[in-house]
């Protein structure tokens, strides 16, 4: 067995669980919409090239169009991103069917059962605004197309607590919680699972990992582009609802959570719940909201906007394996690049052998997560003798990227998550009880209706940021040497 097959069979019992049968049509309603195009279309269009795409896919929508106008949609969408395979488009293109009509109207889900014909497990895929959400999910259910079928929800899910819970329970009056699959894209990052392969298929550092031996844990999000024209969306969410309750805390969790007691999917959702439960509400004192100089003037937005569009915060994890150890969080818009980095720092030695008397203590060791964008990898930061007569160390870094070690032709995120739901793994999606508890961790910040401080584009930020995480040596800055 080559090693490259021993690596995938080991791991993905791990993430997977046990297989509820493979769906035998996908259904994208919203097919005509924004994430339809950016990622949809193309996941499915990357499936048929992998000879994965063997079941239909039906685009439902209200805009008057038919297949030919899908295909070529689809087409588009496919071309946005790179060159086209005309045989794996060919197999999409055999693949799409579509079907116009209104979202309240029973007989567009009569007519979707017909198009069905005798697919007996569909995955009903939820692209639309989740106003709409109500609608569609009680004519399912009339239609009685929500047996045996999985339904696929898009963040958000919902604005707060309450809003999270109306939201279940709209799902829930149609669909059990084993039907729903929550997308949170994250989740779907080849980067991001290997934190968890990373740290438990590796004997070297669980002994480490606990507040023995480390001294903080950062996240840090950054994008240099703001809003780009979606103000209007982005009024109603700010930083902390559209990345940190869902995609930076569930980022957390698999830096944090204890090994799962099996291989299963609720094994591992377990155990993120359990982490989500330790983890204090966040103390409004040690939050600090930005907003970029210019952000009131973008389309749709207020003129007096206070709605973040960066946020720096301190999280306490109340576990024996963490109490005491800082996780700091920071993610904004207009910042100084466009990356993502989780960072363990751990404790210096308790005696400093090779210090000099003059020179400032060594730099602690750390390991760096480039979890998105380009460069994605791990390098372990170490000290190292420099030659010499002298003893004298200086950081090195010990570093692996994707690219370099396995190429670059790996599932996009959407490619993967889409696959599972397909495949009925949900492993990679988020449970009502974690997304419930993620709200209450972030609640008390959705409250504090303290103003935001501003920051000038290309900066890492307000400078009070700084302040935060001052006595804890500051902030990792992705692409930077500390
Ligand atoms: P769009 O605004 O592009 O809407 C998707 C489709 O839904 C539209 O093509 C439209 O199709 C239909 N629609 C829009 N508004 C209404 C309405 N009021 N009533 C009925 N149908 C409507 O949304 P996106 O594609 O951007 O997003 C879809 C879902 O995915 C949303 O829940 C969003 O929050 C979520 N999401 C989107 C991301 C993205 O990158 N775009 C990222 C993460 C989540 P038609 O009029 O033809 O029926």
């Amino acid at each position: 067995m080559s090693a490259e097959a021993t690596t995938r069979d080991s791991i993905r019992p791990t993430l997977d669980g046990p297989l509820a049968g493979r769906a035998d049509a996908l259904v994208l309603f919203g097919a005509t919409g924004d994430l339809a195009f950016k990622k949809l279309l193309p996941a499915v269009y990357h499936m048929a090239k992998r000879g994965q795409l063997n079941l239909p896919v039906i685009g439902v929508a209200r805009s008057e169009w038919d297949g030919e106008k899908f295909r070529e949609r689809a087409r588009d969408a496919v071309a946005a991103q790179g060159p086209v395979d005309v045989r794996a488009f060919d197999t999409l293109a055999r693949s799409l069917a579509f079907l116009s009509g209104d979202y309240n109207d029973p007989e567009t889900f009569r007519r979707l059962k017909e198009t069905l014909g005798t697919a007996a497990r569909p995955v009903f895929y939820l692209a639309i605004p989740p106003s709409v959400f109500e609608s569609v999910i009680s004519c399912l259910a009339e239609a009685g197309l929500n047996r045996g079928s999985r339904l696929v929800v898009e963040k958000p899910f919902g604005r707060d607590l309450a809003s999270a819970r109306e939201l279940s329970a709209c799902l829930h009056s149609a669909f059990s919680e084993g039907q729903i699959y929550r997308i949170d894209h994250f989740l779907g990052k080849e980067t991001v699972q290997n934190l968890l392969v990373f740290r438990f298929a590796n004997g070297l550092l669980e002994p480490m990992w606990n507040r023995h031996y480390i001294s903080k844990v950062e996240i840090t999000m950054a994008e240099s582009f703001g809003v780009e024209g979606r103000g209007g969306f982005y009024e109603e969410v700010g930083a902390i609802r559209d990345v940190v309750q869902n995609h930076l805390l569930q980022v957390v969790a698999l830096l944090a959570m204890e090994p799962p007691i099996g291989v299963g999917a609720e094994d591992l959702r377990d155990e993120k719940l359990r982490v989500f439960r330790g983890m204090r509400p966040i103390d409004p004192a040690e939050v600090v909201r930005g907003q970029y100089v210019g952000y009131q003037d973008e389309k749709g937005v207020a003129p007096d906007s206070q709605v973040e569009t960066f946020v720096a915060l301190r999280l306490h994890i109340d576990t024996w394996r963490w109490i005491g150890v800082p996780f700091y969080i920071r993610a904004g818009k207009g910042l100084k690049t466009t990356d993502l980095e989780a960072v363990v720092e751990f404790k210096l030695p308790p005696k400093l052998l090779f210090a000099q008397p003059e020179a400032p203590s060594p730099h602690p060791n750390y390991l760096r997560f480039n979890l998105g964008h380009e460069g994605e990898g791990i390098s372990v930061s170490l000290q190292a003798k420099v030659p010499g007569e002298a003893v004298v160390t200086r950081p090195v870094d010990l570093e692996f990227t994707y690219d370099e070690e396995f190429g670059t032709d790996r599932m996009e995120a959407y490619e993967r998550l889409l696959s599972d739901a397909i495949e009925g793994r949900p492993a990679l999606f988020a449970r009502e009880d974690s997304v419930e508890e993620t709200w209450k961790i972030v609640e008390p910040v959705l409250r504090d209706q303290l103003s935001v401080i501003p920051y000038e584009r290309g900066t890492w930020g307000p400078e009070v940021a700084d302040l935060l995480v001052a006595e804890d040596g500051g902030w990792y800055n992705p692409g930077e040497t500390h």
